[in-house]
């Protein structure tokens, strides 16, 4: 399948490691150019040397914490400076703290916020102008089963990836005619090396699609890679 990647420009979130480092190596497979962030310089410059290894276009690592203004608005500049636009934005960073109802005071959700929710409708912020210009883009979002079906002790996550949720589903409506999906993927619990292999490998194939020009017609989706964990009807 011609996944119409090839010469289009992604910026994948939280990519050192883990779901969107999976996600990363599968744009970068289908010959995308590519920005790539987390916090953390020594496993970034590595995860950046693995995929330059196979990747026909170039691969660029900027070092920023999503949490903060100044970290998004880093990896952004430092995006747009190498490759000059976003064609497809994939956001994602690590889960809230674990926790019920009573362990989390209002500073925990105001963290919490901010890196979930702001980090995800900032970037986003950053990057629409620019597809809307060139009448063509992909957003996706990871967020958790946890909004098909809450899990006990995940108050943070649950919530606030409701709200990107809803962030993302209103806006798919709003830049429908524009050219541009908005896409959330719900990953599943990944326990054993092998199922996180596996899951991963999954969850790469459909953001790969989603952001491929053959998915022009899906949007406003919130899609699970779960192995059937949700046992809701729709
Ligand atoms: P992971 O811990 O393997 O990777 C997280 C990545 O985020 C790393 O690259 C890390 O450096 C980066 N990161 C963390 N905080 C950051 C920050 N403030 N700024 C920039 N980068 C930051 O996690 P994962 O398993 O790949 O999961 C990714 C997301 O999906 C998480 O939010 C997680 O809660 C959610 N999720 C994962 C699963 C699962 O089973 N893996 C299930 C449901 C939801």
């Amino acid at each position: 399948m011609d996944t119409g990647l090839k010469g289009k420009v992604a910026l994948v979130a939280a990519a050192s490691k883990g779901l969107g480092r999976a996600v990363a190596e599968g744009l970068a497979a289908e010959g995308a150019s590519l920005a790539i962030c987390a916090r953390g310089e020594s496993d970034l410059a590595s995860t950046r040397e693995a995929i330059e290894r196979t990747a026909t276009a170039p691969v660029h690592a900027v070092a920023g914490d999503l949490s903060r203004p100044e970290g998004i608005e880093t990896v952004v500049r430092s995006t747009l400076e190498r490759f000059g636009r976003v064609d497809v934005l994939v956001t994602n960073a690590g889960g809230p703290p674990v926790g019920m109802f009573e362990a989390h005071d209002w500073n925990a959700w105001q963290r919490a916020v901010e890196l979930t929710l702001r980090s995800a409708v900032e970037l986003t912020r950053a990057v629409l102008p620019g597809m809307r210009e060139r009448k063509w883009g992909r957003v996706l979002h990871i967020t958790s089963l946890t909004v098909n079906q809450p899990i006990d002790g995940l108050m943070l996550s649950t919530s606030i990836r409701s709200a990107l949720t809803g962030f993302s589903r209103t806006l798919a409506n709003e830049v429908a005619g524009e050219g541009i999906t908005v896409n959330t993927i719900l990953p599943g619990f990944m326990n054993t090396e092998r199922v996180v292999e596996l899951n991963q490998a999954e969850l790469a194939a459909l953001a790969v699609f989603l952001a491929s020009e053959r998915a022009s017609y899906i949007t406003g989706q919130s899609i699970a890679v779960d192995g059937g964990w949700i046992r809701a009807l729709l």
